[in-house]
């Protein structure tokens, strides 16, 4: 028996891959955090330069859209300039608070694609006044992302690209992000004590641009996987 004042709602699910067929295997989120301005070029294009390093923000875990196959996310409200950022994703078996750098890596459940969409003109009317990214980066649908590949079978080292209507329009090395996995694991668990169902968008690289309705979106990390929806 609870006290609940109504039903809780369910957490919000990622599937994961390589179980078998049909196993349903489902990684529980937890939180949702992003870093943002994690690749030199895309830092440049945002107005950031080397003296600024990367920094976190969050995402509610229910921004989720989770895409085993192409599906449809729908343009936000309240927008008229809503942008793609395809991302390198970490997902979270384990956690704690203050994290060495050399033991981030065993906290590492798999890796998926994931977009952090951008309501683009609120974030630069918010920065504008100094005010908070939430309405910018954490509104409903924000966080399409592919399955989980389980670590042991992912190799997050390759190009990072987003096309739209199969024009590319974003593309880059994750080996050139600023901060390395590890190092975004250290630093978050400086701020916040981490935990398993934690995800992490590790920031995106240059040519972020902006989507319209009926545009089709294709995401891949080489060695994690792919994604694909249509904005509708
Ligand atoms: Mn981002």
């Amino acid at each position: 028996m609870s006290n609940f004042a109504f039903p809780p709602p369910a957490s919000p699910t990622v599937p994961v891959e390589g179980g078998p067929e049909g196993s349903g295997v489902v990684f529980p989120v937890r939180r949702i955090l992003c870093v943002g301005r994690n690749y030199a070029a895309h830092r440049r294009e945002m107005g950031g330069d080397e003296r600024d390093p990367p920094f976190f923000f969050a995402k509610p875990a229910d921004a989720i859209v989770a895409l085993t196959k192409p599906g449809e996310v729908p343009y936000p409200v309240a927008t008229h300039d809503l942008h793609h950022e395809i991302e390198l994703v970490a997902a979270l078996k384990s956690g704690g608070a203050n994290i060495a750098v050399e033991a981030a890596m065993d906290c590492v459940f798999g890796y998926a694609v994931g977009v952090d969409l951008t309501r683009r003109d609120l974030q630069a009317a918010a920065k504008a006044k100094g005010q908070p990214w939430d309405a910018a980066k954490g509104f409903d649908a924000s966080a399409p992302i592919s399955a989980i590949r389980p670590a042991g079978q992912a190799r997050p080292d390759g190009a990072i690209r987003l096309s739209v209507n199969g024009q590319l329009r974003q593309t880059g090395q994750v080996a050139n992000m600023i901060w390395t996995i590890p190092e975004i694991i250290a630093e978050a668990s400086k701020l916040w004590t981490l935990a398993a169902g934690d995800l992490i968008f590790t920031g995106t690289p240059e040519g972020v641009a902006a989507l319209g309705r009926g545009d089709r979106v294709e995401g891949e990390v080489e060695g994690v996987g792919q994604l694909a929806f249509t904005v509708v």
